[in-house]
Formats: C-alpha cells, structure tokens, sequence
C-alpha cells in the first residue's frame, strides 16, 4: 500500500481542510446574495402534492360535524380586537352555543401580533388571548375553525388603518413561521379545533404561489401536529370556480373551504369596502339569483365527488343595506342549497354588519336565525 511520509499526510489533509473552509464560506456568500424570503423559505419544503389520498375518514366526520355554524367576524381580525367595534365576550359565546350552532368560524388578525422582523415572535397576550376564546368555544361543545385572516402584505394589498408596518418580502416566511408557533401553541386541543391556514387568498397569492405556499404551510403544520384536520380554499377569495387550480398537497386530514356571496350585486348592495360603491335597492332571489346561488354550489360538489374531499361553505351573507325580507330569502336559499348538498356552513357574520345577532339589543334578529336554523336539517351523508 502506497503511504506518504507524515509531514505529507499532514500538509495533505491541512489542504484538504482548507478547501473545505473554503467551500463553505463560499456557500455562505451565495445564500446571502440570495433574496432574504427566497433563502429563507428553503427552511420549509413543500410538501409533495402529486397524489393527494383523499380525505380520512375523520376529515370526512368533522367536515360533517361543523354543520350549521356562524363566523365571529369584525372581531379579532380587526387591526386590534375592538378596532371594529366588537369584542368576543362570554356572552356572545354564551348565546351561540344556545342558538344552537355546531361550530364558529374565528378569524384572527395574526399578522397584526407578532415581531415584525425575525424570528416573528407571537405577541403572548394576544396569542393567550385567542387561546381563552378557542378554550371558551369549545368548552360550550362547539366546533371552532381558528383561521389566518387579512396578512394584506402576503395578498399584496395596503396596510389598513391599525395595521403595524410590514415588509412584503417577509410574508410568506412570516406567514409560514406564524404557522409554525401556533401548531406548536395549539398541539394539545382536541379534534374539535380546525385549523384554515387563510383567508381568501387573492391578488399577489394566485394559483401557482397560493398552491407553493400552502403546501409549506403543511409540512410546517404537520412537523408539530401530525393529524389535525385543515381546512383550505382556493383562491380568488375562496371562489369556487377557482377550485380546478387548487393544488392539494399529499395530506388525508384536510376539508376544501369554499366563499359564496353571489349574486354580489345583491350581498355587497352598498357595501363601503366595495369599490365603487353598489347602487342599493337590490332584491333578491329571483330565478337568474338563484341561478348565481346554486351554479357555484354545483361546480364544487363536482370538484368535491372527483378530488374526493369534503367541502365547507366557510362564508356566504348579504351586507345590511340589503332590505330584510330578501335578505332572509338570500340566507335560507343558500343554506338550503348547502345542506341538500351535503356541505356545513358557516354564515357571515354574528354580530356586526351582517349580523344575525343584534349585540346592542343582545337579541337574535328571529327571520335571519329561523332562514339558518328553521327545518328542514339533516344534511345528506356527503358523497
Ligand atoms: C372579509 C370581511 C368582509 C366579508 C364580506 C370576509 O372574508 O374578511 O371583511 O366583510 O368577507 O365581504
């Protein structure tokens, strides 16, 4: 066996130790040329989405479970909670559990409550403060889908007035890190927590980068808590018709959430946030309307049959500048599409613009509940 005398032994791997150092620091120059979101994102591999399984059985019986629910909205996804003129209280908990609804839908504003920059530290008396609702929620028995709600920086959208200042070019490893802590903060609930990774993702998030992102998104979830179920939508703000470019990663305990506000002219009738503003004095539910109600119901229980994934009907409601009597006709159309599909709900929103709930007279507006609650029930076994 050829052998080098020692001092060559030694210079040789000296040489080769030096290559090494070398090499290394070399690498660590490339990544810092990188983009800082592009290097960073590296840390979360997508998962693998060429042969989504289906949904678990158990994704399948919580689908179901969710039934007929209602969304705490203009609550914690205000810039603070408050900004918007609502608060979660126990007695708003107190009165939904009591109406009967099976589950809450809770927007939250995380984005607004943690370190701007890195490692984006959860502030912590928001995130108990969201804790105290989900525990009070599910204490009453209800189902609760804890969601993401208005990042505008990761929709490429302005800042709203409250909104702290945010680099867009940090979003969606933000987002993904935000993911990561409250899976590890949420690890020990029970089945009854959902988790819905975003809301309405549109503008900058289309089909190719909402599909990306998602699918690290559940590589961080999963890395934390293996089975819970999540709930995720399309894009064009959760629009069905956009359900054909939904990529969905290889995960079995996930439920496909879907928003419905057609016909807009009708739901969003003097809206502010619309821009222009909708002329009011629009009615509803003539057979074109109902047209527009059941076209996408039907476009997702299609998608829903073929891609074997249940749906959830996250948000669907008409605004308040909406005349009653339609408005009541809109909400039992809709639910009553829904239900005879087989899909749970949840209507927008308890106590604010689209309110079923009158939180000043802390009395139920009775024509909205009965069109959400009245007879007929049972929805059908879902396909
Ligand atoms: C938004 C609300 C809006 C509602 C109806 C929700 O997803 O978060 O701000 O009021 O849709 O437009």
């Amino acid at each position: 066996m050829h052998t080098f005398p020692p001092f060559l032994a030694l210079a040789r791997r000296s040489l080769f130790a030096a290559c090494a150092i070398l090499l290394g620091l070399l690498v660590l120059v490339l990544a810092g040329c990188a983009s800082p979101s592009s290097r960073s994102l590296e840390a979360f591999a997508p998962m693998p989405s060429d042969a989504p399984p289906g949904a678990s059985l158990r994704a399948l019986a919580l689908a179901k479970s969710l039934g007929r629910g209602v969304n705490f909205g203009n609550m914690l996804e205000s810039p603070r909670e408050g900004d918007w003129g609502l608060i979660v209280t126990p007695q708003l908990v107190e009165a939904t559990a009591a109406a009967g609804f099976n589950s809450v839908r809770l927007p939250v504003r995380w984005s607004n409550h943690a370190l701007a920059e890195r490692p984006f530290t959860l502030d912590e008396v928001f995130a108990r403060r969201v804790e105290s609702v989900v525990d009070a929620l599910l204490a009453k028995g209800l189902h609760v889908v804890l969601n993401m709600h208005h990042y505008r920086q990761l929709d490429g959208d302005a800042a709203d007035p409250g909104d702290m200042a945010l680099e867009p070019a940090l979003a969606d490893e933000r987002f993904l890190t935000l993911w990561q802590q409250l899976a590890r903060r949420f690890r020990g609930r029970g089945d009854r927590l959902l988790f819905e990774l975003y809301n309405e993702p549109h503008g900058r998030l289309d089909a190719a980068r909402w599909n990306d992102l998602l699918a690290r998104a559940m590589t961080v979830l999963r890395l934390h808590d293996p089975t819970r179920v999540v709930v995720v939508g399309p894009v064009d703000w959760n629009n069905a018709r956009a359900l054909a470019a939904l990529r969905l990663p290889n995960d079995p305990h996930m439920i496909v959430g879907i928003h419905h506000y057609e016909p807009f002219s009708f739901t969003h009738q003097g809206a502010p946030w619309v821009k222009p503003v909708m002329p009011t004095g629009v009615r509803c539910c003539d057979a074109q309307q109902q047209a527009a109600i059941t076209g996408p119901l039907d476009l997702a229980l299609a998608w829903s049959k073929v891609n074997r994934y249940p749906i959830y009907l996250g948000e669907f409601g008409a605004f308040n500048a909406a005349d009653m009597a339609s408005r009541v006709d809109f909400t039992r159309t809709m639910r009553e599409q829904a239900e005879s599909r087989g899909f749970s709900w949840a209507y927008w929103e308890l106590a604010s613009h689209f309110g079923v709930y009158d939180p000043a007279t802390r009395a139920w507006r009775e024509p909205l509940l009965k069109a959400l609650m009245g007879p007929p029930a049972g929805p059908p076994d879902r396909p």
